[in-house]
C-alpha cells in the first residue's frame, strides 16, 4: 500500500476516507487539522492564537502546522504507512512535506485530490457531528453517517460536537481559503505525476473502490 495525501476542499470527506483506510489497512491517519485542534484545547497563548486563526476560516502559519507535524511522525512506527489530511496546504508546505518524505526514505506515495462541489461540501459541513472522546465522525444529513441515537456516538455514548469552525460563514472562508492557497497545489502534484483525481460520490462507501486502486 502506498502512502497517501489527500487534497480537498472543506468537508469533501478526507477525515472520512481517512478512517475507513486506517481501519481497514491500519494506515496512521495523521490530521493537522486535528493536531492543531489538539494543541487549541491546551488554551496556553498558543492554542488562542490557533483557536483564532481557525474559528476565521484562515490558515494557520506554516511555522505552528510543521512544527506539530514533525514532533507528530517522530513519534510514529515507522513501518508505518500513513494518510496526511490536511497537508500540504499551501505552496510553502510542499517543499517541507517532501522533505520530510526524503528524511524517511519515503518515495512511494500517492496525492488523492477529492473534487466536490460548492454545495455538497457546504451541506456536509453543516451536519457535520463528532464524538469528542473516540474522534468518530458523523453527518446528521446522511444516511451513511448518521448515529444511531440523535447526538450520541454508535461507540462510547459520548454526546456528539459540531466544530465550531462549521458555520455557514466561515465555510465561505474556508472554501475561498481553498481555492487560493491550497487548490494551486493541485497543479504541482499533477506536473510531479503523483495526482490521482476521485469525484466525490454521495455515498463514501461507493468511492472506496476506486481509491483502493489507486494505493494498491
Ligand atoms: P481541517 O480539519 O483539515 O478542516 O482543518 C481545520 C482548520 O485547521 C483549517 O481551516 C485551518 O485553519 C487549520 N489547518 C489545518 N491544516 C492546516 C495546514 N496544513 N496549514 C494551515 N492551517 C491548517
Amino acid at each position: 500500500m502506498k502512502n497517501i495525501i489527500f487534497i480537498a476542499p472543506p468537508a469533501a470527506g478526507k477525515g472520512t476516507f481517512s478512517d475507513m483506510l486506517a481501519k481497514k489497512y491500519g494506515y496512521e491517519h495523521i490530521s493537522t487539522g486535528d493536531l492543531l485542534r489538539d494543541a487549541k484545547n491546551k488554551n496556553d497563548a498558543l492554542g488562542q492564537e490557533i483557536s483564532q486563526l481557525m474559528s476565521s476560516g484562515k490558515l494557520v502559519p506554516d511555522k505552528i502546522v510543521l512544527e506539530l507535524l514533525e514532533n507528530y511522525i517522530k513519534k510514529i512506527d515507522p513501518s508505518k504507512r500513513f494518510i496526511l489530511d490536511g497537508v500540504p496546504r499551501n505552496v510553502s508546505q510542499i517543499a517541507p512535506v517532501l522533505n520530510i518524505f526524503k528524511e524517511m526514505g519515503i518515495d512511494d506515495y500517492v496525492v488523492i485530490f477529492l473534487d466536490v462541489d460548492y454545495e455538497k461540501a457546504m451541506k456536509r459541513t453543516l451536519g457535520r457531528l463528532t464524538c469528542p472522546k473516540c474522534k468518530r465522525g458523523y453527518n446528521e444529513f446522511s444516511e451513511e453517517f448518521k448515529p444511531k441515537e440523535d447526538n450520541l456516538c454508535d461507540d462510547c455514548q459520548t454526546e456528539l460536537v459540531r466544530r465550531n469552525d462549521d458555520t455557514a460563514e466561515t465555510f465561505k472562508i474556508r472554501y475561498d481559503t481553498y481555492m487560493s492557497e491550497t487548490a494551486p497545489i493541485v497543479d504541482y502534484f499533477k506536473k510531479i505525476g503523483k495526482l490521482e483525481l476521485i469525484t466525490v460520490l454521495d455515498k463514501a462507501v461507493d468511492n472506496l473502490p476506486q481509491i483502493e486502486r489507486i494505493i494498491k
